[in-house]
């Protein structure tokens, strides 16, 4: 059963994606037309209704007490308890998405706050209401559940979880213990908010005179705009400057991570794992070599990466990449914008390899207002889907700026809004909800469908050189090289805390600045990786995460496989992408399920269509590089 409250927060956030957008010219929301706004009435038709229904809400969650201790009677009162259970959860998710969703399209309104705040109440208490759940099944046995199953048919739609639950049972401890391991939750989970609360509120930021002379506060907001600035020395002041306000604390910040790492050793030792890898993988079920055969895949092509380094210095005309050039774009030439009217109907030609009846789903999104698009002042930064409202409909939040990558935010988003769409329409509730570990396929498929629809309209090199480094920028280095760089780094602090050696400043430093060099070919003279680079571990926040970011890189290179199927009209592969993927939520294991829809991750092959998708990409923009550079000699 998936009673876990952490597990499932998590979920929703992955959804988001991690780049703030810069709203330059906000709004207040009542200027913007009704149709650019969500329409949050088929959740609640009116506030009044919402508050009736959380206070029918705590009185029908207190009857689920009335099965403490009786789950076991007969297989009648055990679905029976089931039964309300479910109904209860998917009743409180509406709540939840209302309420998140009324204080995201403005934070600034109190009434959505206080909404916010008394369902979270309520979700603390249905928590304790119904912990007695999971303790109580795996009291039961085995043997006893799987009679109950056999016997009533009704319980069909807990299969799964129920088979999940028992595979896990040799991790399940005692009573007593388990009561422990829940108090010292609150313990293991201290690392992660003094991260958090010490570089967010207390960390001191310097300011700084770019070469213009303005003068600059460095907040990581500001380190992001900089860090893509043209000026050479601005770019590295602002690398320096960052990496540095965090370099001071380096002794603290080192033994933050140490105490989560412990937390991590400690949580894995408890519960009798042979490492903190197999104990944080083993809730979804996924097998280590996953995890393994992905940072093996990544050393084998190091010269994809390397060949995309080499590129890029090329086009930004220099000898050398440095590492604070990295997120320079390939040009600057061109730009391509993207109002949300042409945007909707690019996204929808972009699309129709999907078929009919997923771009008529991605139509009806548009008119029915699941999308609340642009930024309004107040409004939450970024952009995430939401497809909590099990019975209604999935939401989209924006910040729709009219360029070319808010229409890949919204083919993203639209893609994870498809996938909770057709996995609520096809799946009951019990495993509707799909594991991280496949959340991010389907929203970048989208992205490549998008990306190869767009790279066959435009007429120009210049667009066509935008695009394709733009795809190498995001997905190559972004996503793939650089969180597998991050999850082997992630392993190897964890391994050095379960031999019992100590994690220090200089240690980490020596290790996270020996493994960049490496990943970005410093010593080949590749790229130049500086010695200030060491510091970066202490900025990235996912470390605090147990084993999250490799998700990222397995993600992006089953879209690429699975897309690459159905555009190359392979007989079943859109199929098998909907059966076992869109439509599957959480139906079986999300390895298996990514198996059956065409893609095996335990294979290393699985990440060759990616790096056959880069080299035919750089193999293009060497040829359109050689014409520009001939074009502008010509021109001289
Ligand atoms: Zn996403």
């Amino acid at each position: 059963m998936n009673i876990n409250l952490r597990r499932l927060l998590i979920a929703v956030l992955l959804l988001g994606l991690l780049l703030p957008a810069v709203a330059l010219f906000a709004k207040e929301r009542s200027e913007f037309p009704d149709q650019y706004k969500w329409d949050l009435t088929p959740l609640y038709p009116t506030l009044e209704a919402l508050k009736q229904e959380q206070s029918r809400f705590l009185a029908d969650a207190e009857k689920l007490s009335a099965y403490k201790g009786k789950l076991g009677l007969s297989a009648k009162k055990f679905q029976e308890a089931l039964d309300l259970y479910y109904r209860l959860e998917n009743r409180l998710r509406r709540m939840e998405s209302y309420a998140y969703m009324a204080v995201d399209s403005d934070t600034r309104v109190s009434e959505s706050k206080a909404l916010k705040s008394e369902i979270e109440t309520i979700r603390t208490k249905f928590s304790g209401i119904a912990s007695f759940i999971d303790p109580e099944i795996v009291a039961l046995g085995q043997k006893k559940v799987n009679g109950f199953l056999a016997k009533n048919p009704g319980l069909k739609n807990y299969r799964f979880g129920l088979s999940e639950t028992f595979r896990r049972q040799k991790h399940i401890l005692s009573q007593p213990e388990e009561k422990i391991m829940a108090a010292a939750q609150d313990l293991t989970g201290q690392p992660d908010s003094l991260y958090s609360l010490f570089t967010n509120a207390d960390l001191t930021q310097d300011t700084v005179t770019l070469t213009d002379g303005t003068k600059v506060k460095m907040s990581y907001a500001a380190y992001e705009k900089l860090r893509q600035s043209l000026v050479d020395s601005d770019r590295v002041l602002a690398f320096k400057t960052l990496f540095g306000q965090y370099d001071r604390f380096k002794r603290t910040l080192a033994e933050i991570l140490y105490g989560q790492m412990k937390a991590h050793r400690f949580n894995a030792t408890a519960r009798h794992y042979d490492s903190t890898l197999a104990a944080a993988l083993d809730y979804p079920g996924i097998d280590t070599r996953i995890y393994t055969s992905l940072i093996e895949a990544a050393h084998q092509n190091f010269g994809t990466f390397h060949r995309y380094l080499k590129l890029k210095a090329r086009a930004l005309g220099k000898t050398k990449l440095d590492y604070t050039d990295i997120y320079l774009p390939f040009t600057r030439d061109v730009s391509i914008p993207a109002p949300y009217p042409q945007a909707q109907e690019l996204l929808l030609q972009a699309l129709a390899p999907l078929g009919e009846e997923y771009v008529n789903t991605v139509r009806e999104a548009f008119q029915q207002r699941w999308i609340d698009v642009y930024p309004n002042d107040g409004k939450d930064q970024g952009a995430y889907s939401n497809g909590w409202a099990y019975e209604i409909h999935p939401y989209i939040l924006l910040n729709y700026n009219d360029l070319y990558g808010d229409l890949l935010t919204l083919a993203h988003e639209m893609g994870h809004t498809m996938h909770s769409y057709f996995s609520n329409k096809n799946q009951p509730f019990p495993t509707a909800d799909y594991s991280t570990f496949v959340a991010e396929v389907a929203s970048t498929f989208n992205e490549n469908l998008m990306n190869d629809y767009m790279l066959k309209k435009v007429t120009s090199d210049q667009e066509k050189f935008y695009l394709l480094g733009n795809f190498l920028d995001n997905s190559i280095r972004g996503t793939f090289f650089r969180q597998i760089q991050f999850a082997e780094f992630e392993l190897m602090i964890h391994q050095r805390v379960e031999k019992g050696e100590a994690l220090t400043d200089d240690v980490l430093n020596k290790m996270f600045l020996d493994l960049a060099r490496q990943y970005y070919g410093h010593d080949q003279g590749v790229a130049d990786v500086p010695d200030f680079i060491a510091a970066e571990w202490s900025v990235i926040p996912h470390f605090y995460y147990n084993y999250y970011v490799y998700q990222y890189s397995t993600s992006i290179a089953a879209a690429s496989l699975l897309s690459q199927k159905v555009l190359d009209g392979e007989p079943g592969a859109r199929d098998a992408y909907y059966n076992h993927l869109l439509k599957a939520g959480g139906s079986d294991n999300p390895v298996r399920l990514l198996q059956q829809a065409g893609a095996d991750m335990t294979n290393p092959a699985a990440y060759q269509a990616l790096m056959d998708r880069a080299n035919r990409y750089m193999d293009e923009m060497e040829k359109l590089l050689d014409k520009m550079e001939k074009a502008k000699k010509a021109g001289k």
